[in-house]
C-alpha cells in the first residue's frame, strides 16, 4: 500500500499551526480509515528557523501521535530550501508538499492521489480562483508568470509548491544540486508523466504572510535567472542598436556640420544621450552582476539547508 508523506515548511506559524495539524491529521486518518494510504503515513512539519513557538508547537503534536513528525532547520533558510529539505529526507512512496497556512486546499489531496493512481508521476495543484489574495499579489503574480514564459522558462500558470510527487521523482530531484532553487521551474525539467488538479486558494488562516516584498522580489529574480539567459541577450541587443543609433547620429552631425549651417545647439544632444547610455550601462551591469552573483554561489556548493533534529 500506498505511504503518503505530506511536508509542510513553517516559518513562525505558531498561529495556524494547531489548526493545520488537526485538520491534516483528520484528513490523513480518513485516507488510511478508507485504506487508500498506509498507515506508516505522516504529516512532516519543517520548522524553517523560527523564532516563535512553532518547534515546541511540533514537538508537542509528535509527541502526542505519531503520525505527526518534524524536522528543525538550524536557522531560516526561506521557504524553498525548507521544502527541499523536507523533499530530500521526507521517506515513503509519495509525498505532497503544501503552505502551512491552510492556503491550499488540503481537500484536493484525495484527487491528487486518484491521479497518482492513474499513473501520474507529479500532480500539480493549480489555484482557478484567488479572490482571497490582494489585488497586487494576484496582479504581479499573473504578469510575472507571462514575463517567465516569454523568457522560455516552462512554468504551469497557477502553480506554486502545493504538489504530489512519486519517489522517482523526488530521486530525480536530487541530482539538480543548484543552490539557487526555484522548484517550480525545475519540476518540468524532470519529465515524467504530470497532470494538475484544479483547487480554489483559500484566504491565510491566520497570521500574515512570511513573504514580504522584498523576498518576494529575491525569489522573482532568482526564477528568471535561474531558468533563462534571455536578459543577457537583451544587454548585447539593446548595446547594438545604441552604437548603430549613434553612428548615424554622428554621421548625421557631421553632415550637418560640413554642409549646412544648422550647427548642432549642443547641450541637449550631448548630455541626454550620455545619460541614457550610462542608465543603460549600469542596468546591464547590474544584469550580468546578478547571474555573476548566481554563479559564485553555486561554485560553492554551500549545503542548501541543514537539518539540526529530526522527530
Ligand atoms: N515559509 C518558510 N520559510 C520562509 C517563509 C515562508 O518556510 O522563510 C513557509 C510559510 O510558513 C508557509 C509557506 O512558506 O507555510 C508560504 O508562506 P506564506 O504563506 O507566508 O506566503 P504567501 O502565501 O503569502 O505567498
Ligand atoms: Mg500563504
Amino acid at each position: 500500500m500506498t505511504t503518503l508523506n505530506l511536508v509542510v515548511p513553517c516559518y513562525n506559524e505558531e498561529e495556524v499551526l494547531p489548526e493545520t495539524s488537526a485538520r491534516l491529521l483528520a484528513l490523513l486518518q480518513r485516507l488510511i480509515d478508507a485504506g487508500e494510504v498506509s498507515d506508516e503515513s505522516r504529516i512532516i512539519f519543517i520548522d524553517d528557523g523560527s523564532r516563535d513557538k512553532t518547534w515546541s508547537i511540533i514537538a508537542a503534536l509528535h509527541a502526542s501521535n505519531a503520525h505527526y513528525g518534524g524536522i528543525k532547520l538550524s536557522r531560516n533558510r526561506g521557504h524553498q530550501n525548507a521544502l527541499l529539505a523536507g523533499l530530500m529526507t521526507a521517506p515513503g512512496d509519495v509525498l505532497i508538499s503544501l503552505d502551512a497556512d491552510l492556503q491550499d486546499d488540503i481537500e484536493a489531496i484525495p484527487r491528487m492521489l486518484e491521479q497518482y493512481r492513474l499513473g501520474a508521476e507529479i500532480v500539480c495543484g493549480v489555484r482557478f480562483k484567488r479572490n482571497t489574495d490582494t489585488f497586487f499579489k494576484r496582479f504581479t503574480a499573473r504578469n510575472y508568470y507571462k514575463l517567465l514564459r516569454a523568457f522560455g522558462v516552462d512554468i504551469l500558470p497557477g502553480h506554486a509548491d502545493f504538489r504530489l510527487m512519486s519517489r522517482k521523482t523526488v530521486e530525480a530531484l536530487r541530482q539538480f544540486p543548484e543552490v539557487n532553487l526555484f522548484l517550480r521551474g525545475i519540476i518540468p525539467l524532470l519529465g515524467f508523466r504530470m497532470t494538475a488538479v484544479e483547487y480554489e486558494r483559500a484566504a491565510r488562516f491566520a497570521g500574515e504572510s512570511k513573504y514580504p516584498l522584498g523576498k518576494m522580489l529575491t525569489f522573482a529574480f532568482d526564477g528568471i535567472t535561474s531558468f533563462s539567459a534571455v536578459p543577457l541577450q537583451w544587454s548585447t541587443r539593446i548595446g547594438a542598436l545604441l552604437a548603430l543609433g549613434s553612428l548615424c547620429f554622428g554621421a548625421w552631425a557631421a553632415f550637418a556640420r560640413l554642409f549646412t549651417d544648422l550647427t548642432v545647439p549642443g547641450w541637449a544632444s550631448t548630455v541626454i544621450p550620455m545619460y541614457f547610455l550610462g542608465g543603460v550601462q549600469l542596468l546591464f551591469l547590474g544584469v550580468i552582476g546578478g547571474y555573476i552573483s548566481k554563479t559564485y554561489a553555486e561554485t560553492k556548493q554551500r549545503p542548501r539547508f541543514i537539518i539540526e533534529q529530526t522527530l
